[in-house]
C-alpha cells in the first residue's frame, strides 16, 4: 500500500439531550463523567504512543456527540497528550464540531489557543419549525451569535452542516436556510439527507407519514441545493460536502481516500495497516480502562480494492486508476475496465485525463445512484 500520513480521530459522546433524529452514539452526562472521559482518553491516546511508526500526524478530528461541551482546558489536556505522543504535522488540520447553544466565547478563545483551527457548527436549518421537528436545542438566533462568536474568536475556516430531506419540507424552506447559510460566507457546507433510524422519536412518529418525501421530492431538493451552492461559490466535491476553493476538509478526504487513522473514545472506529476494528461501546467498560478493540477485521486485497472504488466515488474528483494500480499492484483494466466501460455507456460514469493520469468519477446521476454505482465494483470472491 501506499505510505501515507496518520489522522487521528477522537470521540466525544455526550449531549445536552438526545435529538430526535439521532442514533449515534451519545447521551447526557454531568461534569465528573465528562472528566473521567478525558482522562481515559488521555490515557488510551498514550497507549499508543510510538505504535504509529513514523507516520506524522495530519488531522485530528473531534467529533460526537458534542466536543463543544469539554472545557477549554480539557480539549487542551487532550491535544497536549496527542502532540506529546504522535508527531503532528505544521499544518495539520486540527477540527472540532460544535453545536449552537453549548459554545461561550471564553470556550472558543480557548479551544483556539489549545490548537483547533477548524469548526464544524451543527445547525441543520434555519427554520425554527425544522429545528424543533430535529429536537435540536438551538434555535437560529443562537447559532448566529455562536458563528459570530466564532468568528470574532478568529476561527477562520467553519463549516456549517444542513440537513435535508425533512419530513413536509418545502423546497422554500430549504432555499431560505442556504440563502441565509451562504449570506454569512463560511469556508464549508455539508448538505447530508435525512435518514429515518429506526427506534427514534422522529421514526416513531414519521415512518408511515404521508409527510415523508418521495425519492423524487428528496433529489429535486438535492439538484437545487447543489445548484444555489455552485453558484455562492461553493464546490461540490463530495456527495454531501461543498467548499469555498482551498477549503475541502482534509479529514473527510482522507476517509475518502482510504488514508488510515486511529481513533479514540467509546464506538471509535480505527482504520490501519488495512484492519479495521471498533472500540468498546460501553461507557462504564472504556471509563474501566477497556480498550482493547471489541471487533476487528482484516481486510483482504478483494476487500481494499472495493473499499477504494466506492469510497473514491463518492467524491466528485472520482478515482486515478495509476493510483490503483500503485496501490494494489494491480491492473485496473484487468479487474475494473469491463464495469467501467459498462457504467460509462449508462451514463454513470465518466473519464478524464488530468496531468497525464486518467480519472474515473460519477456524472451527476451517478452521484445520485452512488450506491448502486459503488455496488457495482464488488467483486466475486476469488477475483
Ligand atoms: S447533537 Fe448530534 S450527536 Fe448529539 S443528540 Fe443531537 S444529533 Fe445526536
Amino acid at each position: 500500500m501506499i505510505d501515507t500520513d496518520l489522522m487521528l480521530y477522537v470521540h466525544i459522546p455526550f449531549c445536552v439531550r438526545k435529538c430526535a433524529y439521532c442514533d449515534f452514539l451519545s447521551a447526557p452526562a454531568g461534569d465528573a463523567v465528562r472528566e473521567q472521559y478525558v482522562e481515559e482518553l488521555c490515557r488510551e491516546i498514550a497507549d499508543y504512543k510510538g505504535k504509529a511508526g513514523h507516520r506524522p500526524v495530519s488531522s485530528v478530528f473531534f467529533g460526537g456527540g458534542t466536543p463543544s461541551l469539554l472545557t477549554g482546558e480539557q480539549m487542551s489536556r487532550i491535544l497536549d497528550t496527542i502532540r506529546n505522543c504522535f508527531t503532528l504535522t505544521e499544518d495539520a488540520e486540527i477540527s472540532m464540531e460544535m453545536n449552537p447553544g453549548t459554545v461561550t466565547m471564553e470556550n472558543l478563545v480557548q479551544y483556539k489557543a489549545a490548537g483547533v483551527g477548524r469548526i464544524s457548527i451543527g445547525l441543520q436549518s434555519m427554520q425554527e419549525e425544522e429545528l424543533s421537528l430535529l429536537g435540536r436545542i438551538h434555535d437560529a438566533h443562537t447559532f448566529l451569535e455562536c458563528y459570530e462568536m466564532a468568528r470574532k474568536a478568529g476561527f477562520s475556516n467553519i463549516n456549517v452542516d444542513l440537513m435535508m430531506g425533512l419530513p413536509g419540507q418545502k423546497r422554500e424552506a430549504l432555499a431560505d436556510t442556504l440563502k441565509k447559510v451562504t449570506d454569512l460566507s463560511p469556508e464549508h457546507i455539508s448538505l447530508y439527507s435525512l435518514i429515518l433510524e429506526e427506534h427514534t422519536p422522529l421514526y416513531e412518529t414519521y415512518a408511515d407519514s404521508d409527510k415523508l418525501l418521495s425519492q423524487e421530492e428528496d433529489r429535486a431538493l438535492y439538484h437545487m441545493a447543489v445548484a444555489m451552492l455552485e453558484e455562492k461559490g461553493y464546490h461540490q466535491y463530495e456527495i454531501s460536502n461543498f467548499a469555498k476553493e482551498g477549503f475541502f476538509c482534509r479529514h473527510n478526504e482522507g476517509y475518502w481516500r482510504r488514508r488510515p487513522y486511529l481513533s479514540f473514545g467509546i464506538g471509535a472506529a480505527s482504520f490501519f495497516e488495512e484492519v479495521r476494528w471498533n472500540n468498546t461501546s460501553s461507557l462504564s467498560d472504556y471509563l474501566a480502562g477497556d480498550h482493547a478493540p471489541a471487533d476487528q477485521e482484516i481486510l483482504t486485497l478483494k476487500d481494499a480494492m472495493e473499499e477504494f472504488m466506492f469510497l473514491g466515488l463518492r467524491t466528485t474528483a472520482g478515482i486515478c486508476r495509476e493510483t490503483f494500480e500503485e496501490a494494489f499492484e494491480e491492473d485496473y483494466e484487468t479487474v475494473y475496465g469491463e464495469v467501467t466501460r459498462k457504467l460509462i455507456a449508462q451514463g454513470l460514469l465518466q473519464e478524464r485525463e488530468e496531468g497525464g493520469k486518467h480519472f474515473v468519477s460519477c456524472t451527476g446521476e451517478g452521484l445520485d445512484l452512488n450506491n448502486l454505482v459503488g455496488g457495482a465494483f464488488l467483486l466475486e470472491d476469488g477475483e
